[in-house]
């Protein structure tokens, strides 16, 4: 069986998750965020974290391991999905989430950020259309979410979906950009090549539909030729009142079906525009005689035989 391949939010959630946060203030943050994000459901809020996420209920383990901080994690089946439960130890047990902790320094606003998308997180694949969220305890922490990604310059908008608050950020560069100040160099580069590919593919997608609606229209209007100039040339009074323009016109495309009005305009030594208003008085013309064609009182050519 061939290995599943990771999600592009795995692959983030994997570069991001062995990194503790070197400074005190921001492995307060980190927490903060976690505790922000993730799912609803922890007991004693402040004390708890409870993520989907095992690599991220380690890197929590891990960053208050760094602050001689300790902490059990609870691991629970959900009826829908598994949840690690973080808890703090300690009394009264220090508080994660709490604002006070956070400092007004960009380092802690880009970890908190990191926080809150390992713990809640996910971004579309490089390819498919861009997005990014944060999924939210509560409306108040994702607008805080919100507000953290605008002080860093990423445009991001708070939604409700199905009674869940998220953080979403939804153009293409705002997302590369969030992928960076949350600290995912290897998964921005990883991205902008996708959007590159995926830009590339629509302009491409773009062109071609555009030839081949012009080469239809192109092939259209040389078989409406043809029709024309065969119903003309089968009616010998008609054909023989056409000026002698129109009747070349017709003759070269006949003869030459399949070439590009370009060509037909070369055969007969005139520019482009006067063979296109030819072929065009030229299909007029047998549009004319096919209405009169249908009295046989008044086409001499037929019925003669
Ligand atoms: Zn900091």
């Amino acid at each position: 069986m061939a290995p599943r391949r990771l999600s592009f939010t795995a692959e983030v959630v994997a570069e991001l998750a062995p990194h503790v946060p070197p400074l005190p203030c921001c492995r307060a943050a980190l927490l903060v965020g976690m505790a922000w994000a993730g799912e609803p459901g922890a007991a004693r809020a402040g004390a708890e974290l409870v993520t989907t996420r095992p690599v991220a209920a380690r890197a929590a383990l891990g960053t208050l391991r760094a602050d001689r901080l300790r902490a059990h994690v609870e691991r629970r089946r959900t009826p829908r999905r598994v949840r690690y439960r973080v808890t703090v130890e300690g009394d009264p047990p220090p508080p994660l989430d709490a604002p006070e902790r956070l400092s007004a320094g960009m380092c802690c606003t880009r970890t908190l950020l990191r926080g809150a998308f390992l713990a809640g997180g996910a971004v579309s694949h490089p390819e498919r259309p861009a997005h990014l969220e944060i999924l939210a305890r509560s409306a108040q922490t994702a607008t805080a979410l919100g507000d953290a990604f605008g002080r860093l310059g990423v445009d991001a908008t708070v939604v409700e979906r199905r009674g869940r608050w998220l953080a979403t950020v939804r153009t293409g560069e705002a997302v590369g950009v969030a992928l960076s100040v949350i600290g995912a160099q290897g998964g921005r580069l990883r991205y902008e090549e996708g959007r590159v590919v995926r830009e590339m593919r629509a302009a491409v997608n773009r062109r071609i539909n555009g030839e081949t609606a012009n080469l239809r229209r192109t092939a259209d209007a040389a078989v409406r030729q043809v029709e024309a100039a065969t119903r003309l040339r089968n009616d010998p009074v008609r054909w023989e009142g056409l000026p002698q323009g129109l009747r070349e016109a017709a003759e070269l495309r006949l003869r030459h079906p399949q070439d590009t009005l370009e060509r037909i305009a070369a055969h007969a030594g005139v520019s482009r525009s006067a063979m296109a208003g030819r072929l065009h008085r030229l299909t007029e013309s047998a549009r004319f005689a096919g209405a009169v064609a249908g009295n046989p009182h008044s086409n001499p050519a037929r019925g003669g035989g």
